[in-house]
């Protein structure tokens, strides 16, 4: 009894026996210190961590009580337990070498703005439930729009990623079939409704292919266009698709077209395609996820050409703009349709005031505000700032492939329009596809083990390829250089291993 007593004396007053508030202002002022000296000391060395989580399935659950605490255990022992058993549980994304995937950033001031946006704590899904909120994401979207250099009039909302814009904006798409009335009457049970087809290419995200599932469309709904030899969209397959397609039956719908694909980031010949979008009457959605934000640099303005065209457009600040996860702006310039497309008003939340309510425009009531992190780092960093650091990461890409090029041990597998790499070991003398295979993937296994880099592979044209995606506000000239000796050094002990 004693040592319980005790150990509520540890405690804070929202802890003790009867207390029904939240933690003291004192407290958490005390607390609030601690953490944010926590992260300015992490982000100063993150990149002493293996980039790359070294537990196994199941180590961090092991680890941690299976059942929940009855009493309150003081806030030093669960910070104590972040960093004791969380931590190594931890893949390292804001690293310098994290170069798997997309690199990212969460920046400072970005951090900064997840903090006010849970101390505030706002629901925006309507304008009057935080009117700044509302009214903030339309003016840092509208920032975006012209940073972006895409012409009014443009309606953006963020959303928490593209796979949910991407499912947006093909549900608006399917509402533009205004003659089907498929919102109200569905599709099942239909003769009259014909079956439905989108297009996107072979390169293009998954995220497409799950909006087919949502939809009721189908996978057999997309259908995928194969690409030229730079993995882009190939138009004129596309064309004979669609007229197939309208031989066959089927009413094509939609169009997704890339700028900067997963895998290669490759651009989709956007003006083509939108000409055949007119032309056939489809809804054209750019996925412009990581490359878009390239488009903040006058001299890559052009991988956006034939976008001001499109009927949506999505944009992911979380993956190239050092925005914290989440953060993925959608773009309409038929924000009427996306509103029909989903708008309910149910009695409880009736309004009369002639601003927008963010609701209306997707699936999620409930809205973070998360405009607030994206507008903080825009005016921190300026566009001058955001414009320096791309330009800075798309040199370093080029850097990398350019030594990659030089060497006669390795090989690029796909054009480099950006800060992304596709490559490979090809050793003089070593051709065998399967060889090659597994040459690359005991390389991938052992730089991602050393801890300093992390990478991840693709397949090209059935060929695997190492990829390496700078877009850290951390990674610099010398961190690429040093992963660039770890591959030459990995590949020779590989091969000193093989003979
Ligand atoms: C990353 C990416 C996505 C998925 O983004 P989420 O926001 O994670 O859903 C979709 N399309 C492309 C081209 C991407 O690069």
């Amino acid at each position: 009894m004693q040592e319980r007593e005790q150990k509520r004396a540890a405690l804070d007053p929202a802890q003790q026996e009867q207390a029904t508030g939240d933690m003291d202002p004192a407290s958490f002022r005390l607390y609030a210190h601690q953490v944010v000296d926590w992260v300015a000391d992490y982000l100063e060395h993150v990149g002493d961590y293996p980039v790359l989580a070294r537990t196994q399935p199941g180590d961090i659950r092991r680890a941690l009580p299976a059942q929940p605490p009855q009493q309150p255990e003081s806030m030093q022992a669960i910070l104590a337990d972040f960093e004791r058993v969380l931590l190594p549980g931890i893949t390292h994304w804001n690293a310098p070498g994290f170069m798997g995937f997309f690199g990212i950033t969460g920046s400072g001031p970005g951090i900064l703005g997840e903090l006010l946006t849970a101390a505030l704590n706002v629901n925006a899904m309507l304008w009057r439930t935080s009117p700044a909120a509302t009214e903030l994401e339309q003016v840092a979207l509208d920032w975006l729009r012209q940073m972006l250099g895409l012409p009014e009039p443009l309606f953006g909302v963020i959303n928490d990623t593209a796979s949910a814009g991407t499912l947006y904006a093909l549900a608006a798409a399917r509402e533009a079939l205004s003659d089907l009335q498929i919102r109200q009457r569905g599709m099942s049970g239909r003769p009259e409704v014909p079956r439905l087809r989108y297009y996107a290419s072979q390169e293009a995200h998954s995220a497409v292919d799950k909006a087919g599932i949502v939809l009721g469309v189908g996978l057999e709904g997309l259908r995928k266009i194969p690409v030229d030899d730079e993995y882009r969209l190939d138009v004129a397959a596309l064309e004979r698709a669609i007229k197939e397609d309208l031989a066959a039956g089927w009413r094509p719908f939609a169009v997704v077209a890339t700028v900067g694909t997963t895998s290669t980031t490759s651009v989709d010949p956007v003006p083509a395609i939108a000409d055949l979008c007119e032309r056939y009457g489809l809804w054209l959605h750019i996925d412009a996820s990581y490359a878009g934000s390239a488009a903040l640099l006058p001299e890559y303005r052009h991988i956006l050409a034939g976008c001001e065209r499109a009927d949506s457009f999505i944009v992911n600040p979380h993956k190239w703009l050092f925005t914290p996860l989440d953060c993925s702006v959608f773009f309409t310039r038929k924000p009427e349709i996306v509103k029909a497309t989903f708008s309910l008003v149910l009695e409880i939340l009736r309004t009369d005031e002639e601003a927008p309510n963010l609701m209306d425009y997707g699936i999620s009531l409930g809205r973070r505000f998360r405009a607030l992190k994206l507008w903080m780092i825009m005016r921190y960093f300026g566009q001058e700032g955001l414009q320096a650091r791309l330009r800075e990461h798309i040199r370093l890409g080029q850097l990398l492939a350019q030594w990659i090029d030089g060497s006669p041990d390795f090989e690029r597998l796909a054009p480099a329009p950006f800060s992304t790499v596709c490559f490979r070991a090809h050793p003089r003398g070593l051709d065998d596809e399967e060889q090659l295979t597994a040459l690359n993937e005991r390389l991938l296994n052992r730089i991602n083990g050393a801890g300093h880099y992390f990478l991840s592979h693709t397949r090209l044209r059935g060929r695997y390829s190492l990829r390496a995606a700078i877009g850290n506000l951390r990674t610099s000239e010398e961190t690429v250089r040093g992963l660039w000796q770890e591959l030459r050094e990995g590949l020779e002990a590989e091969l000193a291993r093989r003979s």
